[in-house]
């Protein structure tokens, strides 16, 4: 495993960075004791870095590791906070939830354009204070677009940048592949830490697995990629492409598994997921919902929103 520097921060982060929503309750749903496995194993195996975020509801399994090993991890989380009030909530909670006196990097969630990040300048002010007092390591925010990315790239208060790139371009709001990397590039160059997110375009890239991984992998701008595992057996084949090991058995038994959005037939199609879904891949017909698969990146926001509980990401 190669660890590397984000930025200009002083954190030193697995290049392989655990995305910690698969275990979770918007995607794969496991018991805590089996997620919180699941990232134990990945931090004994080398790995130093978990992403996670509010929104998630994640923070128990990560809790629940960090009592059960010794390796302590670079931890990120996130929220929508956009005042200085909801800010200081969310970092106080993630605090307490994680039994954690610091995070190490929080970031503004899915910030799209300099008006986004304008929009929540009281939450990242909160949160450059609470850097100053020691609460916070580093501060920053994640983009699904390319205006984000370069939003952040010049503001002077974003250290690290979380932004989505993958081999196919897939869900990518504003923009193309190449577009998103030359934005990627620029950040790189102001001295922001990198960390990549939706590296297997959420799952969509599953059948090319390998390669959608050593794409990202290979990008010498990217600090870190962010990659959902829910299974050891995950684990152990991201550890082995991120070392550069070949393991086909395990390529096969992973490959297998392949991820969609599931909707339950309760479904009373009140249309909260579509209004909530920003790639537009929900609609509805004969009064239930369903999914556009070539446009949904399986990101399983969508099952905030469903007053049923009847999706998400199996
Ligand atoms: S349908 Fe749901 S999982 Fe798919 S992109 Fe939209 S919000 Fe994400
Ligand atoms: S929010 Fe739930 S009940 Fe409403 S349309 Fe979506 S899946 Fe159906």
């Amino acid at each position: 495993m190669r660890y590397n520097r984000l930025g200009r921060t002083s954190i030193i982060v697995s290049r392989l960075c655990l995305g910690v929503l698969t275990v979770g309750p918007l995607q794969a749903n496991l018991p805590v004791e089996e997620g919180a496995r699941v990232i134990k194993h990945a931090l004994e195996g080398g790995v130093t870095f978990l992403d996670t975020a509010e929104a998630y509801d994640t923070y128990p399994y990560i809790k629940k590791a960090l009592q059960d090993t010794q390796v302590r991890p670079v931890i990120a989380t996130k929220s929508y906070a956009y005042t200085r009030e909801g800010m200081k909530e969310s970092l106080e909670r993630a605090r307490e939830a994680l039994g954690l006196k610091t995070i190490d990097i929080f970031l503004l969630h899915e910030q799209e354009s300099e008006y986004t990040l304008k929009g929540h300048s009281e939450a990242l002010k909160y949160l450059v204070e609470a850097k100053d007092k020691g609460l916070v390591r580093a501060v920053g925010m994640s983009t699904h677009s390319v205006r984000g990315v370069m939003a952040g790239a010049q503001h002077p208060e974003i250290d690290v940048i979380h932004p989505l790139i993958n081999m196919g371009g897939l869900g990518i709001m504003d923009g193309s592949r190449e577009q998103m990397m030359a934005a990627i590039i620029l950040a790189h160059r102001q001295g922001k830490g990198i960390y990549a997110m939706k590296t297997l375009g959420g799952g969509n890239l599953l059948p090319r697995a390998k390669e959608a991984f050593r794409f990202v992998r290979d990008l010498p701008y990217v600090d870190a990629m962010a990659v959902g595992m829910k299974t050891t057996d995950e684990v152990d084949l991201n550890l082995a492409w991120m070392e550069g090991r070949e393991w086909p058995e395990l390529e096969v038994k992973v490959g297998s598994q392949r991820r969609r959005l599931h909707i339950e037939d309760w479904c009373s199609g009140c249309g909260s997921c579509i209004d909530n879904c920003r790639y537009q891949a929900l609609y509805l017909e004969a009064e239930q919902v369903r999914v556009q698969a070539d446009k949904c990146i399986l990101c399983g926001y969508c099952s905030r929103y469903c007053p049923d509980f009847c999706i998400k990401v199996i």
